[in-house]
């Protein structure tokens, strides 16, 4: 399999390339020349009659990195990727209230479901570096989740340096701990004087800065990374197969870089039978205000109780307006020379009704999210996280046919945000037993000025050349 650049300007690569660079040198994003197809009934019956995620994992991904990897290794780097897992599905189904079922992506060991691409990204790199004898410094700016799930899964590892910038005092305290009580010594915090936009400035002036990047062979792993996107597929199609056996389903996704809903597109262009795919919003509602009007226009961003949804730029939805306009790199690359210089990008009212067959979504506030988590918890007993509720709130505004099943991606564990829980329903989820001395380990972070030569010299000092 080769990879194509959405911009169309790039020369087609393999898959350790896609994987090492993240972004295509004419600044688009990679995605496969041909998507591959499966059939569910083929897949089920391959996967015998106790099907495991891990065999899904290795039948999903193999054609997107045949170039790179033996089937062999593949299975092994699975096998590594989720041996961290504390549920032995993965990502276990259930059924909670009617049509609606509640797939539980928060299992990984920071809580939430970028575990599930990163652990496996993080196996994926550690591999491909080894055999290219080859060391990268990673650097990352995080208001959240993406700076731990990417601490855990690169730490203790030769080949790899991390490092990663976050807003001093300005993140959740449980989100804190988990980047700053990981004692491993590739891995180095940096806490900035500033908000996340300081931090994320700062990590794209070093990218630019071509002398500094050399000196340390930086690297990144968030979220346009394609290898992200390709591990979320196989979610897609493991909680279909276990859901529904023989009807469609549509799938509801709390939203924010895109990259997540866009994985179950990708299931969709793999031959899964999807009926609709419901994007959740929080106020940052730029994905919704798409697809109501085919008008994508960025507004200030408004902090809400669903953080990591708090984003007006959605990287990823570059990768499904490709798809749409046919693949012409020409049409995306002018789009989005408009989205910069005008502050707006807009497909015309054929394409938006042709994108309503298959997309739906809603808006979802502070307020109808706390609503969401206390209801469930009086309906069914179950605490929800308030990424879920938003997700959960817009299934519900959005159900069509009752005897479609909607798959709500529960996309971090509640314990992970628990003054909203807490505030919802008078409860305090508890941590699971893997973190539950969280709050007294030890803390080590570095206190930085908003200050680029500074963080400069720190990553110099840190970096192991
Ligand atoms: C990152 C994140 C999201 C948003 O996912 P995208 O792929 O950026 O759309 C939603 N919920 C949680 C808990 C997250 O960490």
């Amino acid at each position: 399999m080769r990879y194509l650049s959405t911009r169309g300007q790039a020369p087609p690569v393999t898959f350790s390339d896609v994987l090492l660079r993240g972004l295509a040198p004419d600044g688009g994003l990679y995605l496969p020349q041909q998507w591959p197809t499966f059939d569910i009934s083929d897949l089920q019956k391959r996967s015998g009659s106790e099907p495991t995620y891990q065999f899904l994992a290795g039948e999903i991904i193999w054609p997107f990195v045949e170039d790179t990897f033996s089937r062999k290794e593949l299975d092994d780097l699975i096998e590594r990727a989720y041996a961290t897992f504390t549920s032995q599905r993965i990502v276990p189904t259930k059924n909670f209230t009617e049509n609606l079922w509640l797939a539980e992506l928060f299992h990984g060991p920071t809580l939430a479901f970028k575990d599930i691409a990163l652990q496996l990204v993080g196996q994926f790199f550690d591999h491909q570096l080894e055999k290219n004898s080859e060391r990268i410094t990673i650097v990352g700016a995080t208001s959240g989740d993406t700076g731990s799930a990417a601490i855990e899964a690169c730490r203790d590892r030769d080949a790899m340096d991390i490092i990663i910038l976050h807003p001093h005092g300005k993140t959740s305290e449980v989100q804190r701990r988990q980047m700053t009580t990981v004692h491993a010594s590739n891995v180095h915090n940096i806490a900035i004087e500033g908000n996340f936009d300081d931090c994320q400035n700062l990590v794209k002036a070093m990218f630019r800065d071509d002398e500094f990047n050399r000196a340390i062979n930086m690297s990144a792993v968030n979220s346009i990374n394609w290898a992200r996107v390709m591990a979320q597929i196989v979610y897609y199609w493991w909680t279909a197969m276990q859901v529904a056996k023989t009807t469609q389903v549509s799938f509801c996704v709390p939203s924010g870089n895109f990259g997540n809903v866009f994985a179950g597109y990708g299931a969709h262009l793999t031959g899964l039978p999807v009926n609709k795919f419901i994007v959740a919003s929080n106020t940052n509602d730029v994905l919704d205000r798409f697809f109501t009007t085919g008008r994508m226009e960025a507004q200030a961003v408004a902090p809400t109780l669903s953080p990591s949804m708090d984003i007006q730029i959605s990287s990823n939805f570059e990768r499904l307006l490709f798809e749409t306009l046919d693949r012409d790199g020409a049409e995306v690359e002018s789009k989005f020379e408009n989205f910069r210089n005008e502050g707006f990008l807009a497909v015309d009212q054929s394409t938006l009704t042709q994108l309503k067959t298959k997309w739906a979504s809603s808006r979802v506030n502070d307020e109808q999210t706390l609503k969401t988590i206390a209801s469930i918890y009086e309906e069914t007993g179950e605490l929800i996280d308030p990424h879920t509720a938003v997700g959960i709130a817009a299934a519900k505004q959005n159900i069509e046919d009752p005897n479609i099943p909607i798959i709500c991606l529960a996309t971090a564990h509640p314990s992970k945000f628990p003054e909203a829980v807490h505030t919802a329903t008078g409860i305090k989820p508890d941590l699971p037993p893997h973190l539950d001395n969280l709050h007294q380990r030890e803390e080590v972070f570095s206190v930085l000025p908003n200050n680029l030569e500074d963080v400069k010299e720190f990553i110099l000092g840190k970096a192991r050349r």
